[in-house]
């Protein structure tokens, strides 16, 4: 398909517009389901004390790796690939961007993304993460997490570096348990090396997460299902399922338009996603957003400050940072940021500043993702407006068509609701 349907990226790599509509998962026929109990609604009090999450200091940071070894034809990352001759000039245009924080600045999580993190050779590598311990040093009980390639973590001299370093949580780009689905993907590791590169991984840092995608053309049923068998056998704390979007601009669009790559039909997709909605619970993953499954107390900390719209800062190419509700972006073109940076100007060439009524609608779509959703009483002292204030009477609308329902402290998408979540986002999307 070729929109984007079931969510195909992680959260941080999301565009601007991706807040919005388009990011969710995929339209379906709509089922009623029976009137909810009453909404806790705030006090008179609260309303007028609520204090604005989005101006508190980011207790989040997220830095962008963007180097990969070479681009997969699915991916519209900002990256590049096969050009380590950058690395150098990436880690001093990073030393600059940081080095405009007015004093080092702790964080409760920290989070590298990319790109592929780990591709960087180990010297490289180490320079990052002295760089990053420097400017964002993690508070006691923060979680560090690195974004990896199975390949990359078959040496043990970037493992040792990674958990000397403070790294305690690996997010591993496992993707697909089938070699064909690999294959398809234009992955460059083999399941045998996944095998490998957790064991290895798990013994100097237990806490590992697996991404997978689902929706890839030729996939089977069966398949996924395997899948799903091999990722719980390796007992992940954490596991994303990504449905997989063709994106404008990547080689799956030139190929999908010329009509040599078939994706799955709808029903096929909405099938893979129920089959892990049903399985990973049943194994001890919790769902706890759309397209994360956690053992208890193991949820992605970082994700979740994005999840709730608090404040965030953000690093490197193509990286998004919001803060006191001023919206970020590092230029999308690595050459381009690092130039930038070379000469003395500012890396960001993205900057919006949303309006308090925006920041709360924005604040009710991206909550609405997490199964617990929305809960009134924190919304309101995060953002200063309840949720019907923020959203006007679009959550009635959609709770009378079945696809949201009130809890007892505030709003959360149906089971339906979950699959139809695209057009949630459409009702709830801020006016332009
Ligand atoms: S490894 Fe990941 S980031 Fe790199 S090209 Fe492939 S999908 Fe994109």
């Amino acid at each position: 398909m070729l929109s984007a349907d079931f969510p195909a990226k992680p959260v941080h790599a999301l565009s601007p517009a991706s807040l919005t509509a388009g990011a969710l998962p995929l339209s379906h026929p709509i089922a009623v389901t029976p009137a909810p109990p009453p909404v806790a609604q705030p006090s008179p009090t609260e309303v007028a004390t609520a204090g604005l999450a989005p101006y508190r200091s980011p207790r989040a940071a997220y830095v962008h790796v963007p180097f990969c070894r070479h681009r997969c034809g699915y991916c519209d990352f900002t990256l590049v690939a096969n050009r380590d001759d950058l690395v150098d000039r990436y880690l001093a245009a990073l030393a600059r961007e940081l080095a405009e924080l007015p004093a080092p600045h702790p964080v409760e999580t920290l989070f590298l993304g990319g790109g592929t993190p780990s591709h960087l050779p180990p010297p490289a590598l180490d320079r990052l993460l002295q760089l990053l311990r420097h400017w964002l040093p993690l508070v006691p009980g923060g979680e560090w997490t690195l974004e990896a390639n199975p390949l990359d973590l078959l040496s043990p001299q970037r493992i040792a570096l990674l958990a000397g370093a403070g790294v305690n949580r690996i997010s591993l780009g496992v993707q697909s348990f089938d070699p064909l689905v690999l294959r398809q993907l234009e992955r460059d590791h083999t399941v045998p090396e996944v095998i490998e590169a957790v064991a290895a991984t798990r013994a100097a840092i237990p806490n590992v997460a697996f991404d997978l995608i689902f929706g890839v053309p030729g996939q089977a049923l069966a398949s996924w299902n395997a899948t799903l068998d091999q990722a719980l056998a390796l007992e992940p704390q954490h596991l994303s399922t990504y449905g997989l979007t063709i994106e404008r601009g990547t080689s799956f669009y030139a190929r999908h338009s010329r009509g040599e790559l078939l994706t799955p039909p709808e029903e096929l997709e909405r099938e893979m996603y129920q089959l892990a909605c049903d399985r990973l619970p049943a194994a001890g993953l919790v769902q706890y957003e759309l397209s994360n499954f956690a053992r208890p107390g193991r949820e992605s900390r970082h994700n979740l400050v994005y999840w709730a719209a608090h404040p965030c800062l953000a690093f490197g190419p193509g990286a998004v940072r919001y803060v006191g509700g001023v919206r970020e972006m590092g230029h999308r073109s690595t050459v381009t940021w690092l130039k930038r940076l070379e000469q003395g100007l500012s890396g960001r060439t993205f900057r919006e500043e949303l309006a308090p009524l925006a920041r709360a609608q924005e604040a009710l779509l991206v909550g609405l993702r997490r199964l617990a959703g929305i809960d009134s009483r924190q919304f309101l002292g995060d953002f200063g407006l309840t949720p019907e204030q923020a959203a006007g009477d679009a959550l009635t609308r959609m709770e009378q068509r079945g696809l949201l329902h009130q809890t007892p402290t505030g709003w959360a998408l149906t089971t339906e609701g979950r699959f139809l979540a695209d057009l949630v986002a459409v009702e709830l999307a801020p006016a332009e």
